[in-house]
């Protein structure tokens, strides 16, 4: 199971640098890569981890919130990215309207000639958009980043390119025939050495037609690896029987031969690596499910602690109440934590309320992240090197003492604890 992080802000830049042993690679939006063209592509060239470029044009078949403020004008991000889109999408931020599958089709239902442009420069935009900085982009710091060595410059190419997709209702819905055909352009047109990772973004009625399995490897055999992304498919929400849907369905791809990732994933993800997914991706510290009509931007920053054996982030007003009530929950031996535990221990007494009012005050943004990534890895490897009835164990003392401790009084969920286990129970 590989860890990708979504690349949002420059803010969350610090933790992904320094703690590159707890991550396998990053996916950047295209207009994110865009806005920050500069500092990605050197972010990138120093990194050398592997990256995805997602294009995201499902926007463009989607409500127009995602691409404009809301005084009515373009986004930044998009204003940026314009240039390199193909025509038709232009159009669509021009226009302010979004496409509808009739754009690309001819009067006899057939596909117009837009159809392979639109393929190609999606392509060519994922290929050169982060190839690094032009002359005029290069600041100082791109100078020092590319003045410390070659290995550092290697990997600028991405690792998958991901053909256009757009947001698919049910299995009716001529968008995914627009999809399928555009991963069939594109692995015909893609060169020996690029891998062809077809995006879904559906709902999850999709996920719940049983058709879609059989249809989707019957149609994507050319492709290399599929990438998955359940409209607002909560881990902590959704019933057994949509988990047991979702890994069936992995399954059936990864039977194929697919290389299968979710987009928006989190722990459930990673038992999920035990049905054949073998990637997930999120925010660094937050974002593990994601609506489509979400709207796209930078949002305002929660700090959060994500609690290790409930496999969820806490919000701050919630972990003061809480773990001032159980300090002796507030448990963790990562590195992160373990300085701020130093740092309130020597202002207060253990095992007080005043301890975990220090304890939360000393963490930093980047210390809340690189607490999150280093559980992220853990989890991994747990999952890895463990047996089911051992993961299965931990899920339920973790809701019986969700119960005893009475979570619901601080309005922290858990039942999904035991929907969790049960599925992973029905796997053996
Ligand atoms: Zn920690």
């Amino acid at each position: 199971m590989r860890l990708y992080y979504r690349l949002g802000v420059a803010a969350e830049k610090p933790p992904l640098v320094t703690r590159t042993d707890l991550y396998d690679g990053l996916v950047v939006n295209a207009h994110v890569g865009a806005w920050g063209q500069g500092w990605v592509s050197i972010l990138l060239q120093q990194l050398g981890k592997p990256f995805i470029v997602d294009p995201y044009t499902y926007v463009f078949s989607h409500a127009t919130d995602s691409t404009l403020r809301p005084d009515g004008d373009l986004r930044k991000s998009f204003e940026e990215l314009r240039p390199s889109l193909p025509p038709i999408l232009r159009r669509s931020l021009d226009e302010k309207r979004r496409i509808i599958p009739s754009d690309l089709r001819d009067t006899d239902g057939g596909y117009t000639t837009a159809l392979p442009d639109v393929v190609e420069t999606v392509l060519r935009l994922e290929r050169e958009l982060l190839k690094g900085p032009t002359l005029d982009q290069t600041s100082l710091e791109g100078y020092l980043a590319l003045l410390e060595g070659p290995k550092r410059r290697s990997k600028v190419s991405p690792e998958y390119l991901i053909p256009p997709y757009f947001y698919i209702d049910n299995l009716d819905d001529p968008w995914l025939d627009v999809t399928l055909r555009c991963a069939d352009i594109a692995t015909r047109t893609a060169s020996q050495a690029e891998k062809v990772m077809v995006k879904l973004a559906m709902s999850v009625d999709c996920l719940r037609d049983r058709d879609l399995a059989p249809m989707l490897t019957d149609r994507l055999h050319d492709a290399d690896a599929i990438a998955l992304w359940i409209s607002g498919f909560d881990e902590t929400e959704v019933a057994t029987g949509t988990i047991d849907t979702m890994a069936s369905l992995i399954e059936a791809l990864a039977d194929a031969g697919l290389d299968v990732h979710n987009h928006h994933g989190g722990y459930l993800s990673i038992l999920m690596s035990r049905n054949g997914l073998s990637a997930v991706c999120s925010g660094p510290g937050y974002g593990e499910s994601r609506e489509v009509t979400q709207v796209t931007s930078g949002g305002g920053y929660r700090k959060r602690w994500y609690y290790p054996t409930l496999h969820q982030p806490i919000d701050e007003p919630t972990f003061r109440q809480f773990f001032s009530d159980h300090p002796e929950e507030l448990a963790c031996d990562c590195d992160s934590c373990r300085g701020a535990h130093e740092t309130a221990a020597a202002l207060s007494s253990e095992g007080t309320p005043e301890f975990v009012e220090n304890f939360i005050e000393a963490m930093t943004r980047d210390d809340l992240t690189a607490h999150h990534m280093q559980c992220r890895k853990r989890e991994v490897l747990e999952v890895t090197n463990r047996t089911v009835p051992e993961l299965v164990g931990q899920l339920d003392e973790m809701h019986s003492l969700a119960e005893k401790l009475h979570f619901e009084r601080y309005e922290i969920p858990y039942a999904f604890l035991d929907r969790w286990a049960r599925f992973l129970e029905g796997y053996q």
